[in-house]
């Protein structure tokens, strides 16, 4: 059993992020994998040893600030499983409180977990629109399709991108980076979202949670050709072949 963790799905809830869930579940699905999503909001007990894959979306700054504090509480326990290979999918809000810290446009300061070397702190304006970027899975170089909208400028210290901008802005329209990954942790300000348009990361997520079960067969093979016709349609739009 693939045992996927959906963290404050009433809160880290923008632009329909929860389709991440949906997308990965289905592709396992589709492929006779057994699967359970428990999501957990504030106060909920989680074991993140026994999780395999964990998701955290997107939200304003408001709904980041409500879960700072119950996050920061279960910090110690979220970086050992992630030592220990839990795979997590961060995005744009989840993505910014696993660093050091969010500097919000109103001057709050919203604590990360620090589990990973980078900060966030708003702009002078919103990074909106469709975004191209590059990353590589398994050595091969893919191309993924989404959607920002963030005030948060996103600085990487000792930590690596997810990919290098194609089109659109990324981590702070200046850099040329988007996202940021660690072991098996990607982290990315792609909404749309992200996951049914890019079907190569759904199922490289999917190969490492696998794994992280116990499953140590090879991913069984599966057909991704509306998904890839999906994300072709965006990165046309961006003149990006
Ligand atoms: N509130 C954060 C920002 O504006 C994250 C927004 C989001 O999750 N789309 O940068």
């Amino acid at each position: 059993m693939i045992r996927v963790c959906h963290m404050y799905p009433d809160l880290l809830n923008l632009y329909g992020d929860r389709g991440n869930i949906i997308a990965f579940k289905r592709r396992c699905q589709w492929r006779g994998l057994p699967v359970s999503v428990q999501e957990i909001s504030l106060k909920d007990q989680i074991n993140f040893r026994e999780q395999d894959f964990l998701f955290l979306g997107g939200g304003s700054d408001r709904e980041q600030n409500l879960i700072a504090a119950d996050l920061m509480q279960r910090k110690k326990e979220l970086s050992e499983a992630i030592e220990d290979g839990l795979v997590v999918l961060a995005i744009c809000g989840g993505y910014q409180l696993l660093g050091q810290y969010y500097l919000a446009r109103d001057g709050e300061k919203i604590p990360g977990l620090g589990l990973m070397d980078f900060y966030t702190r708003a702009g002078s304006r919103r990074l909106v629109g469709n975004v191209a970027i590059e990353m590589n899975i398994d050595g091969a170089p893919v191309k993924l399709a989404g959607f920002e909208n963030h005030s948060g400028y996103t600085y990487l210290g000792n930590c690596q991108p997810l990919g290098r901008v194609l089109s659109g802005n990324g981590n702070n329209g200046r850099d040329g980076l988007e996202g940021a990954s660690y072991k098996n942790v990607y982290c990315s300000y792609l909404h749309g979202p992200l996951l049914p348009k890019n079907a190569r990361l759904t199922d490289h997520l999917i190969s490492l949670a696998m794994k992280r079960s116990g499953n140590k067969e090879p991913l069984p093979p599966l057909d991704y050709d509306i998904e890839e016709q999906a994300c072709a349609a965006v990165l046309d739009k961006l003149g990006i072949q």
